[in-house]
């Protein structure tokens, strides 16, 4: 049985609190919101904060308030179970739903927040393994090594963005709130990642997310597709975020991001140029489909065959390009 190390628990009461006490103890201190990724990941000892402070009791992370311009605004803490059955998201923002509940179990979407969603630690095979697994190779880059087992000669880490909400967010132009030392700042949740699998994150250490802001409803359609081995649960090993803006049957802007294809959320950037200035056309859409193939740089360090995911891209992007008609 894998056991959790000793920690001390903190339960700040204010966000104030909470940032003066991670700032207090530095690396050694981390959040925890639902805990779903964050406790298996220190059993396997991925991460051994001796300090670990629990937005629980910070009331004003658990809103989820609709604007009077029907966007929304999400509350780091709201529960993933909360978000799925929302009667406004599902009736405007179908494809956040519909990500938001394709995300592990109902019983850890019960615990698991789309605060600790959004900041998923990257994964890979060499990489999400006990202690003693990674051990008997000499662990990697990622932790305690200094070797990366998928590509040898590589200066960086591969491992993989997984989270489903991520790539849809990122296309739909939500922006997030985030509260540190500094004060609070608000940007677009696409320039929270970057291309590295260590350093996925590009917030520093101690800010603290509040929450994700999604658009107003208007002349955009969104959509989100998954690629995984079960139905029932799995991470993806493909998931497909498409947002499409229109001027009548016209596209205006088109956003199409490959998650679980790379570190981050890639910007599939040819499909979306062929997209853009057309209508979304049977030919229009196999041809943005195909275009997707490029950047969806699969690595040998997920579920199924490696190849076989690359060539399944055009698919998925298609079959979610055809979910924006
Ligand atoms: C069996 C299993 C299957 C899973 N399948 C999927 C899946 O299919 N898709 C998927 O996307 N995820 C999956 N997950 C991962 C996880 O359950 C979800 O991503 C969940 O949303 C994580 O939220 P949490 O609140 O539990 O995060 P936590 O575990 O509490 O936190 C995750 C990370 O974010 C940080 N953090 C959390 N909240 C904040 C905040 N507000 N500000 C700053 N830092 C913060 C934590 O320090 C930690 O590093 C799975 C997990 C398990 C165990
Ligand atoms: S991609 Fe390489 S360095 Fe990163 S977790 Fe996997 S094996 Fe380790």
């Amino acid at each position: 049985m894998l056991r959790l190390p000793t920690f001390t628990y903190h339960r700040p009461k204010t966000l104030a609190e909470a940032v003066r006490i991670k700032g207090a103890h530095g690396p050694a201190a981390m959040y925890v919101a639902g805990g779903t990724d964050l406790y298996p990941n220190m059993k396997r000892r991925h991460q051994t904060p001796s300090h670990v402070v629990s937005l629980q009791d910070i009331r004003a992370l658990h809103a989820v308030t609709v604007r009077p311009d029907g966007g929304v605004t999400i509350g780091a803490m709201a529960r993933l179970s909360l978000l799925e059955r929302h009667p406004h998201l599902l009736r405007h923002f179908a494809a956040f739903t519909h990500a938001v509940s394709e995300i592990s179990t109902p019983l850890l979407r019960n615990m698991g927040t789309i605060g600790g969603n959004l900041l998923l630690d990257t994964r890979c095979t060499y990489y999400d393994q006990s202690f003693e697994w990674r051990e008997s190779i000499s662990f990697c880059l990622k932790k305690d090594g200094d070797i990366c087992w998928v590509a040898p000669g590589s200066p960086r880490c591969w491992a993989v963005q997984s989270s489903d909400t991520v790539p849809l967010v990122c296309a739909m132009e939500a922006e997030v709130e985030l509260v540190g030392s500094d004060g609070t700042r608000r940007q677009p949740a696409g320039e929270l990642y970057r291309d590295d699998g260590i350093q996925y994150l590009t917030k520093k250490p101690e800010e603290l997310l509040t929450a994700l802001h999604l658009p107003a409803p208007g002349r955009w359609k969104a959509s989100y597709l998954k690629l995984r081995r079960r139905g029932t649960f799995d991470f993806p090993v493909l998931g497909v975020g498409a947002c499409l803006w229109f001027d009548g049957s016209k596209i205006v802007k088109a956003n199409v991001r490959l998650g679980g294809a790379g570190s981050f959320a890639i910007p599939a950037t040819d499909s979306e140029r062929l997209l853009v200035g057309n209508e979304l056309t049977d030919e229009v859409i196999a041809a943005a489909g195909s275009a997707s193939m490029k950047p969806a740089r699969t690595m040998d360090n997920t579920d199924l065959d490696v190849y076989w995911r690359r060539k399944v891209a055009p698919v998925f992007v298609a079959r979610a390009l055809r979910a924006c008609r």
